[in-house]
């Protein structure tokens, strides 16, 4: 194929951005972004009863978190609505639809015979081959005339040939009696009008395809190519619900997942590349292709997406790092850092970000340089600031006085010391620790005395020596 490539993602505004649409919203960008294609987005806001300003906000807000940039304007499918109904009347000029006067009474009163008959019940309305003279002064809607031989076959993707009977096809409704376009054809109508190329979407509207595809034939438009992609599961094989954990693609953000870690796990969702399960967004772009969907539901496993984060957050940039985990704390509603706090932060990043799954479990291992002195020990690090330990950290200050602020100097201080006084290194870890981030579990002590000076190092272990 060597038309550009033009993708878009359609959600209707009526919640979140759950992870279903945040998968179809990224497979769709990497698929554009890796061809040099553009991406599009589009609001189906056709149901007036049920789109909301705040759902759209809110796949917004999720979109930019997940970083899927779109190419243009935003397009609002009701703002369409004039030109969907345009194409419709086209399509009635053209004969290629009609007008049917039929009433409701009438459309049931036909079902009714039809299944006493043992028929099927597909609506055939006898106004299809009416002539225009007879036509009554009272409403109507406008009907496509569906082929009544044949097959329609969808070419897709990742379900293969799905053919179709055209004889199960009805006479779909274009325009309701007030004119009002139905959304089957507005989505036919903008994926047209935007150039769409590739349509891939969930197969809960694999169904829609085939009667899209009418739409497409009756207007002579290229059909685009499709691809629906199966939906997501939980890890117990049912469809993903509310009792699998969160469905908003956004309250990943809120636990403190990276990006980066999230997009490389809703790629996996459904899609592979060989045995590959880490990569970056440069080789998912370059990698991502349509065959490599799979087939059945993905299934959504929690423990896979905080490894892939782990390894996303260790090979990450420590500014970039900074800003993001700035970000999280925002989106989870949690104090801001200080300036300073971020700062320091930022110079820790180096010692932080091995073995973090998220930036809660960051910020954890992050504390001894967010805290003010004088620090307060928690339980488990007050244990090691005993008589003895404090004796002991008293008489290593002076040490640390005129060292050299480097790991192999301070080594060479702190295990020199340590021999001196009979005792490992090992021994004097727990108090340092304790002196140093009033916790017992910390990065290393060579590391937190690098992040925190020489000052701050001696003020800290002189507080917990008094
Ligand atoms: N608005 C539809 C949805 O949110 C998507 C339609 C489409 O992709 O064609 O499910």
């Amino acid at each position: 194929m060597n038309a550009p490539v033009v993708t878009r993602f359609a959600p209707s505004p009526t919640g979140f951005l759950h992870i279903g649409g945040a998968r179809t919203a990224l497979f769709n960008w990497l698929y554009a972004r890796g061809r040099g294609g553009k991406f599009l987005l589009r609001i189906e806001d056709t149901d007036r009863a049920r789109s909301t300003p705040e759902a759209t906000e809110a796949i917004l807000k999720g979109m930019a978190w997940l970083g899927l940039d779109h190419d243009g304007e935003i397009v609002s499918q009701f703002e369409n609505a004039p030109r969907h109904a345009a194409v419709a009347r086209e399509l009635l000029e053209a004969g290629k639809a009609y007008k049917c006067f039929a009433t409701q009474e009438e459309i049931e009163a036909f079902r009714e015979a039809a299944k006493a008959e043992g028929r099927s019940t597909l609506y055939r309305s006898p106004w299809r081959d009416a002539d225009p003279a007879s036509h009554p002064d009272a409403p109507y809607v406008v009907r496509i005339k569906a082929p009544l031989e044949g097959t329609t076959v969808i070419r897709d993707q990742v379900q293969g040939n799905v053919t179709i009977r055209n004889d199960q096809l009805d006479d779909m409704i274009l325009l309701r009696s007030d004119g009002t376009p139905v959304y089957m054809l507005a989505v036919v109508v903008d994926d047209h009008d935007m150039g769409v190329t590739h349509v891939v979407r969930g197969d809960d509207h694999l169904n829609n395809a085939a009667r899209q595809m009418m739409i497409y034939e009756a207007m002579g438009w290229e059909v685009p190519v499709w691809a629906h992609i199966p939906l997501i599961h939980g890890a117990d094989g049912k469809k993903l619900s509310k009792r699998h954990g969160a469905l908003g693609a956004q309250e990943y953000q809120v636990m403190g997942f990276p990006a980066a870690g999230m997009r490389n796990y809703l790629a996996r969702l459904g899609w592979s590349h060989g045995d590959d399960e880490f990569f970056t967004d440069a080789q998912a772009k370059e990698w991502f292709d349509l065959s490599g969907i799979r087939k059945s539901p993905a299934q959504f496993d929690l423990k896979k997406l905080e490894n892939l984060c782990g390894q996303h957050i260790a090979q990450a940039d420590d500014a970039a790092l900074r800003r993001e985990i700035e970000a999280y704390l925002d989106a989870a509603g949690k104090a801001a850092l200080t300036e300073a706090q971020a700062d320091g932060l930022e110079r820790a990043m180096y010692c932080l970000k091995d073995r973090a799954k998220t930036f809660p479990e960051l910020l954890e291992k992050a504390s001894f340089v967010l805290v003010d002195r004088p620090i307060q020990p928690d339980e488990k690090a007050a244990k090691n600031l005993d008589t003895v330990s404090r004796g002991i950290l008293s008489e290593l200050t002076p040490h640390l006085q005129n060292a050299s602020w480097n790991k192999e100097t301070l080594e060479e201080v702190l295990n020199g010391f340590a021999a001196a006084k009979d005792t490992k290194f090992g021994k004097l870890a727990g108090p340092l620790r304790a002196a140093l981030a009033g916790r017992a579990v910390t990065p290393s002590v060579f590391d937190m005395m690098l992040v925190l000076g020489r000052d701050e190092t001696l003020a800290r272990l002189t507080d917990a020596a008094a």
